[in-house]
């Protein structure tokens, strides 16, 4: 089974009918039967220390193994062609599990490209886990690295400006050190980061993975290696997916690859319609040519996805747009199955710097499943309005 269409239906499904069900059984139990204190402990200590599930094996205790959220990671690791997956209760806990396995790697000293999401970027520049950062871009990475430099963090394409940046070539760049995708725009759909170079795959599991807004979730893919070490700090943390959210965003993997092509097939078509409008100065969207001067999608990426950024002439009108659409949603979040919009300067990217912030003439929009002519008719009808 090679093709991702069918990975995505069938991943995470192994076994289910020697159980005789055929959906996921969602395993609630926060604790499991111990068959002595002497197996039940060592079960605990191999989980506690990061170690899988094995078969046979007593899984303790929720915070340690969950099978349900296993299915979930399984899922995640096939699509990304990774050995492992780990996954968290939200993708900044994902993001939080990574610093401080790299903390306590011993190397405190973290490369970061921006833009990236306001809370990553937060997280990184409050040094609260304690690392410490160098922002920089992606030409900047090479002279940024530090002999105590444990890992390297971009998002491509990055949130909420859809700048691209080559893979490969940051991973040449970061000389060794672990570099760390994220790749929750992109999904495994259209771009696989550890086919070019990466160490470490995140996903906002809450985006696209989920799809329809009602589950929150964060996943690192990974060597089995980084996935022990990961699951260590889970495990002593506590930010373990819990099951009941695991199964739904592993049910969304099913319609991942079909809800993608058809959110990128209306989104290209919005970001098209607006390209022309007189009150928009600029639509950043990785289908225009313009805004891929690297030729990336259709090499790194095998599309654009259907995030887009719309950059309008002032930010007293970009912050008007959103409390005018009618079918469209103002709200943060993203990748679901329904059109939102919202001004990144002033909500999701609040923490950023000045300086860092992205502009407020900046609206983001993320396409959904709707009709790209509504999608596109709401939008303009807001834009108009609000003038
Ligand atoms: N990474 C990206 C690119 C995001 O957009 C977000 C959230 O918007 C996150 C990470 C954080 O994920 P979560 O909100 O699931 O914690």
């Amino acid at each position: 089974m090679h093709s991702l269409d069918s990975l995505a239906v069938h991943a995470g499904r192994d076994g289910l009918t020697d159980q005789g069900v055929h959906a996921v059984p969602i395993d609630l139990s926060t604790t499991a039967p111990l068959p002595s204190v002497s197996d039940g402990g060592l079960a605990y200590e191999h989980l506690a220390t990061g170690g899988p599930h094995a078969e046979g094996q007593s899984t303790v205790y929720q915070r340690l193994w969950n099978p349900t959220v296993a299915r979930f990671e399984s899922g995640v690791a096939l699509l990304e062609g990774a050995p492992e997956a780990v996954a968290f209760a939200t993708g900044m806990a994902a993001l939080s599990a990574v610093l401080l396995a790299t903390v306590a790697g011993g190397k405190k000293h973290v490369v970061a490209v921006r833009p990236l999401y306001g809370g990553s970027d937060h997280i990184l520049a409050s040094g609260v886990l304690g690392t410490e950062v160098t922002f920089t871009d992606a030409e900047g990475v090479r002279a940024a690295l530090r002999p105590d430099t444990g890992l390297v963090v971009v998002e491509t394409p990055a949130n909420p400006s859809l700048d691209l940046v080559d893979i490969a070539a940051l991973a040449v760049a970061a000389d060794g050190v672990p570099l760390l995708v994220d790749n929750t725009f992109a999904t495994p759909i259209l771009q696989r980061p550890l086919e070019h170079g990466a160490a470490l795959v995140l996903h906002s599991a809450t985006k696209f993975m989920g799809g329809h807004g009602d589950a929150m979730g964060g996943v690192v893919a990974a060597s089995a290696e980084w996935a022990s070490r990961l699951r260590q700090v889970r495990a002593i943390t506590g930010g373990i997916l819990t099951p009941l959210p695991a199964y739904l965003l592993h049910r969304g993997l099913a319609t991942l690859p079909v809800r993608v092509r058809a959110q990128q097939s209306a989104a290209h078509k919005v970001a098209s319609g607006l390209g022309g409008h007189e009150l928009v100065r600029t639509v950043y969207y990785p289908g225009l040519p313009e805004c891929d001067p690297q030729g990336l999608v259709g090499t790194q990426m095998s599309g654009p996805g259907s995030l887009i950024a719309l950059e309008l002439h002032s930010a007293e009108h970009a912050v008007r747009v959103p409390s005018a659409v009618r079918m469209i949603t103002h709200a943060v979040s993203l990748g679901g199955i329904d059109t939102l919009i919202q001004h990144p300067a002033g909500l999701t990217h609040r923490p950023v710097a000045d300086g860092a912030k992205p502009h407020a003439s900046l609206l983001r929009v993320s396409v959904g499943l709707e009709d790209a002519t509504d999608i596109l008719e709401d939008l303009i009808q807001a834009i108009e309005a609000t003038r």
